[in-house]
């Protein structure tokens, strides 16, 4: 159940009120609304608080539904905006190697139209002996990387003890598939006063992911960007199948932006650029797309980075498929 109060003072009362009839609420001010939820199924009758609207939700997931919040919610990220009727892209490499590394493909990906730039310092590595990422010397050269260009940096947070680290450096915060239900993590994030870009696990359903994203809501933070991945299926083929109905889904039940990610999916870069255009063709908001100066050469993920030239040649088609769906 969600209601929607005029002031933080009624929604603090209203709160109180409910819980001394002893049903568990919590009270969020988020995207300009002053909110009291309760968990879903737990209606109650005769509240004596003023409330502007009381919406009984079909849903698990209440704050990030679209069935009470018609309109869509922008998410900041710099001083950029993620939003409904444009194109936002996120590029850069799969990990942060080096400064020159990071330094080239920031000038590139902004040159091409980059709209913020990628790079993993605390790396997800499925094995313990590769690469796991620089650590804190990755933030700082993304951190010189935003000031050579300009382009606001988002990276993964894996630890939720490295939170305050990554807070310093980062405009937003990457949730990882593989942490998608790292519960402890998403209520930090509630707190973390950064837009998260939640990546769906590959392992979960939708709802699941939608669900992760109410954590984040419910604990205070309603700058939650969904980020459709790939899922693990019976076909190997590619390296995950990219779920585009998901990214349907997700426009249409929740008002969070949604963006895909079609490198992880594809697992090779000759595959990249025509699930990214499948990712906007099915009514995302924006993508994020590894990038990397020389691929073959890479400390992650080698086989599916774009080269630059091939990074330009998917901004160029990404427009034309925006444009012909009516988005700048
Ligand atoms: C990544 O973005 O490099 C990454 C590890 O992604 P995911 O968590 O989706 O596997
Ligand atoms: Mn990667």
């Amino acid at each position: 159940m969600l209601y929607v109060v005029d002031s933080r003072e009624l929604g603090k009362a209203l709160k109180e009120e409910i819980e001394s009839k002893g049903v568990p609420a919590w009270y969020v001010e988020l995207w300009g609304h002053y909110i009291v939820v309760t968990p879903p199924n737990s209606k109650v009758n005769g509240l004596k608080t003023p409330v502007r609207a009381a919406v009984e939700l079909k849903t698990d997931y209440q704050l990030v539904s679209r069935q009470w919040k018609r309109d869509p919610t922008p998410v900041k990220i710099g001083d950029r905006e993620i939003g409904e009727g444009r194109l936002f892209i996120i590029a850069g490499p799969c990990s942060v190697e080096t400064e020159e590394q990071i330094l080239t493909t920031a000038k590139a990906v902004k040159e091409a139209g980059a709209d913020a730039l990628r790079g993993g310092a605390f790396k997800p590595r499925t094995s313990p002996y590769t690469f796991q990422g620089l650590g804190e010397r990755g933030l700082i050269l993304l951190a010189k990387a935003r000031e050579a260009t300009g382009l606001p940096i988002t990276t993964e947070l894996m630890d939720p003890e490295d939170l305050p680290l990554v807070v310093k450096y980062a405009d937003a915060i990457q949730v990882g598939a593989r942490n998608m239900q790292n519960f402890t993590l998403l209520k930090k994030l509630g707190r973390a006063g950064k837009p998260v870009l939640l990546k769906r696990g590959f392992g979960n359903t939708i709802d699941e992911w939608l669900l992760a994203a109410e954590y984040i809501a419910l604990h205070g933070n309603g700058d939650v960007v969904l980020v459709e991945r790939g899922i693990r299926t019976f076909d190997r083929t590619l390296r995950f199948t990219l779920d585009v109905g998901a990214i349907a889904y997700a426009k249409q039940h929740t008002h969070l932006p949604v963006i895909g990610d079609p490198s992880h999916p594809a697992g090779d870069r000759r595959f990249v650029i025509p699930l990214a255009l499948a990712i906007l063709a099915a009514g995302a908001d924006g993508l994020i797309v590894e990038v990397h100066p020389d691929p073959d050469n890479a400390w992650s993920d080698a086989k599916q980075q774009l080269t630059f030239e091939q990074f330009k040649e998917l901004v160029e088609k990404a427009r034309a498929v925006a444009r012909a769906l009516g988005r700048v």
